[in-house]
């Protein structure tokens, strides 16, 4: 029988290799061995370490390992080049982004040939996806440099950014890095991954050759400790980072009360579930994507299967005889379906996880077929026989393993979807589209895919909720994730807070006073825990009242009061709307009452601060319903729907001065946009806020949605900021405290926003909108395909 016939008859694939000449000649061209590229020119190679080709073990070229003096060099280049390039209209630098895009293009075959054989991905995928993703987001964010001064009129670049990335994709990551950072006028330092700077050290040839002005981009190669010291440099003002939960909790920690921005991109364990009456076939193919597309080394890999009981049994069948024809091998094979992992030390990684939940009693299945003997290389394999606990559901395996559970109903469904650390990613499978659109909204994750999976486009939003980060790359959000407001360098120092009362001598003493205010918790007046109360002082020093001393049991309680009222997220827009008007209206029913109280405690006029209170509810009632998403049109034949959600329960520490105000500013934008709140009023001057107890009771909020603890801010922030009950955390006090709030934020990854020492003048209208609503949610993009 001739070989074609034998083909037909056994329906086998012949080899279809992708040809490394060109890259190989690239290589050979730096002598395979690299420097930095800082200041538009490549340093002599220094201390190099090896990077090897994860197929074969081949070494590619020698890297060199990034000094703090080599940071140094690359950030006094982005600064001396920030001006000019912050300065050119929005047209030029768009220009340039331009030449880049089309630059990558035009040697798209040479940057996928490389990022194969330094990643180990199949060609198919570097070629197809990778790569023309990489050159759309050069496209993309050309138009939003051009339309910068009109989207965002009042932002100003952050000025040098510090990028970090990880190996899974790593021209990619680059590209949705720096993009967005040049489009908005900063200039970056970016540190690849010790395992894949090839492709990075050849984008930074195309910069030079395109002519990018020196120093707008600088490559520093090197391992962690060379993060590390561009994650604490002093000289860079924004930090944006992809990688492990632990390493992003390490940079949160380590950038707190340093004022730098930080947007973290991080680890995910992602539900991919299917209802029974799911296209299956569709399910299957979706599920190879999800979990096998590059061996399963993506953040938002589909890596959790939540399958309807009462089709389980069949899509385990189905799926084991899909898993037998994924063809395992050579990843410049231009049909093979899975390819290298990244190196030997992440198969060990992933041989050990697989260990541990098998002693722990998973069941592993693996289709025969071959695998080649050399190379890192592993089956792509599935899990069975797991429970919530075990550690191949609950950590991220970044491996192409997929653990398998059921389901009955939807919102068991649900429940087991977000039963995660992580808030990533989710896909939902169901040909009930109101059942789909009905799901998506409960998930807690960044992006969520319905009938489809793993679809990324530079115009739509991507990250995570929970610990797997915050910001957003791509489209508007992630613009302004690289933009701050213009007027910020402006703030001064806010004033000294006036030193606590001290303590009263004789317990007694303030025995003359008849009431003390209480907590408010779960819409009751509460005693404080401690039992024990602080005074509240005029500007002479004279006690005009007392105030429970909150402590970490109430606000305990306060949190999960404010937990229970999660329900208010899904009021209607409308009704949250109402319920605002109607404080600002019992509260100005009450405009003399409350003025007085404001002058007893400060001394000043109360009757302004209380009609800018008014109003402010007035403000945010109205954008109650006004503050929403947007629909997004990426090249497939889908949407993404770009929802606002609130971030869940915010923990708010109000600023000492301005006794109501300093409180209404900072709620009123929390709750219109669906918060629930555990206010922290003014520590001096509580009793504006202890006095609002019965207008909150007045104004059909309900039970829960607002909850109030009066004490030491700084005491009361730390334990509010380590609670993990507690979604986000605002905080306006000193600098110190304010790195304190940041630093204990780190157990649940929560969204901060801190003063740290500055004047906010919130009586300013520029506080009466999008500044603090964007803080106060998150945007969740749900992709939804279209046609039949
Ligand atoms: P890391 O998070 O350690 O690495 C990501 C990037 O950060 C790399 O460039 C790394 O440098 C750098 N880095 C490492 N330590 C520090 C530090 N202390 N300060 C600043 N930068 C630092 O991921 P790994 O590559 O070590 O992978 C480990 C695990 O993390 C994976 O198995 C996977 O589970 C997860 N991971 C998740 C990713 C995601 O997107 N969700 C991406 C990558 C990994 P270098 O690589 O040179 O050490």
């Amino acid at each position: 029988m001739n070989k074609i016939a034998q083909i037909f008859q056994t329906l086998d694939y012949g080899p279809a290799p992708e040809g490394p000449d060109q890259a190989n000649a690239w290589l050979d061209s730096h002598g395979r061995k690299f420097g930095h590229f800082i200041d538009g020119k490549w340093t002599k190679p220094g201390k190099t370490f090896a990077s090897d080709n994860p197929a074969n073990g081949d070494k590619l070229a020698d890297i060199t390992e990034g000094t703090a003096e080599d940071v140094n060099a690359a950030v006094k280049a982005a600064r001396a080049a920030f001006k000019p390039w912050s300065a050119l209209s929005g047209y030029e630098r768009g220009k340039y982004l331009y030449a880049i895009a089309r630059a990558i293009q035009k040697h798209s075959r040479l940057f996928a040939v490389l990022e194969t054989m330094d990643n180990g991905k199949p060609i198919r995928e570097s070629r197809d996806v990778d790569i023309p993703l990489v050159a759309r987001h050069f496209y993309h964010h050309t138009g939003w440099a051009q339309h910068l001064s009109r989207e965002f009129p009042d932002a100003v670049p952050y000025g040098v950014c510090g990028q970090i990335i990880p190996w899974n994709f790593p021209l990619l990551m680059l590209a949705w890095k720096i993009a967005p950072a040049l489009a908005a006028g900063n200039t970056v330092i970016l540190k690849p991954a010790e395992f894949t700077s090839l492709t990075a050290l050849l984008f930074a040839e195309i910069c030079e050759r395109i002519g990018l002005p020196k120093g707008v981009v600088n490559i520093v190669t090197g391992q962690g400790e060379t993060g590390q010291a561009i994650v604490s440099h002093e000289g860079i003002d924004k930090i944006a980072f992809t990688g492990s939960t632990e390493v992003g909790k390490a940079i949160r920690a380590a950038t707190a009360g340093t004022g730098k921005g930080l947007s973290l991109e991080l680890g995910g364990k992602s539900p991919y579930i299917v209802f029974e009456d799911a296209d299956i076939d569709s399910a299957i193919e979706g599920l190879v994507d999800a979990i096998w597309f590059n061996q399963g080394q993506v953040c938002c890999a589909g890596s959790r299967l939540l399958v309807q009981e009462s089709i389980e049994t069949r899509f385990i069948a189905k799926l084991k005889t899909r898993m037998a024809s994924l063809r395992v091998g050579d990843p410049l094979d231009k049909s093979i379906d899975i390819g290298a992992l990244v190196a030997p030390v992440q198969v060990e990684r992933i041989r050990d996880l697989m260990k541990r939940g098998v002693a722990e009693g998973a069941v592993v299945y693996e289709a025969d077929g071959p695998v080649p003997a050399k190379g890192c290389f592993l089956k792509p394999a599935l899990v069975t026989n797991v429970s919530p606990a075990n550690t191949l559901v609950a950590e991220e395996i970044f491996g192409p393993v997929l653990v398998a559970m059921s389901f009955r109903t939807p919102e068991e469904a649900v429940a087991l979807a977000n039963n995660t650390k992580y808030g990533l990613a989710a896909t939902i499978w169901s040909e009930n589209i109101n059942l789909a659109l009905d799901i998506a909204p409960k998930i807690k994750a960044g992006v969520v895919w319905i009938n489809g999976t793993n679809n990324f486009d530079a115009a739509v939003g991507f990250g995570g909720y929970k610990e797997s980060g915050f910001g957003r790359e791509g489209g508007r959000e992630g613009m302004s994730a690289y933009l701050k407001p213009a007027w910020e360098k402006e703030l001064k120092a806010a004033p000294a807070a006036k030193p606590a009362p001290a303590k009263a001598e004789n317990p007694l003493d303030s025995g003359h006073l008849d009431q003390t205010a209480k907590m408010y918790i779960g819409g009751k007046q509460s005693r404080p825990d401690s039992a024990y109360n602080r005074a509240v002082l005029d500007p002479k020093g004279q006690t005009i009242g007392e105030v429970g001393e909150g402590n970490r049991k109430d606000i305990r309680n306060a949190v999960e009061a404010a937990r229970a009222a999660l329900s208010w997220s899904t009021t209607a827009a409308h009704t949250r709307a109402q319920v605002l008007y109607f404080l600002a209206e019992n509260l100005d029913y009450r405009r003399d009452e409350f003025a007085a109280r404001i002058k007893a405690q400060t001394g000043e006029d109360g009757a302004n601060e209380v009609a800018l209170s008014v109003e402010r509810l007035f403000a945010f009632a109205g954008w109650a319903d006004k503050y929403d998403g947007a629909v997004h049109n990426p090249p497939l034949r889908a949407v993404a729907a770009a929802m606002v959600e609130p971030l869940g329960v915010m923990g708010i520490v109000a600023p000492p001065s301005r006794p109501l105000l300093g409180s209404i500013a900072l709620i009123a934008p929390a709750l219109a946009m669906g918060n629930t709140v555990v206010l922290v009023p003014s520590a001096q001057s509580p009793l504006s806020i202890t006095d609002l107890y019965q207008v909150i009771e007045t104004s059909d909020v309900p039970n829960g949605v607002i909850n109030i603890v009066t004490g030491d801010s700084v005491t009361l922030a730390r334990t509010l900021a380590e609670h993990d009950g507690v979604d986000a955390m605002w905080f306006a006090g000193s600098a110190e405290a304010s790195a304190i709030v940041e630093k204990a934020s780190i157990t649940n990854l929560k969204q901060t926003w801190t003063s740290r020492g500055l004047y906010y003048d919130l009586a300013d209208r520029r506080f009466e909108g999008d500044y603090f609503l964007s803080k106060a949610t998150q945007v969740k993009n749900v992709w939804i395909p279209y046609g039949a």
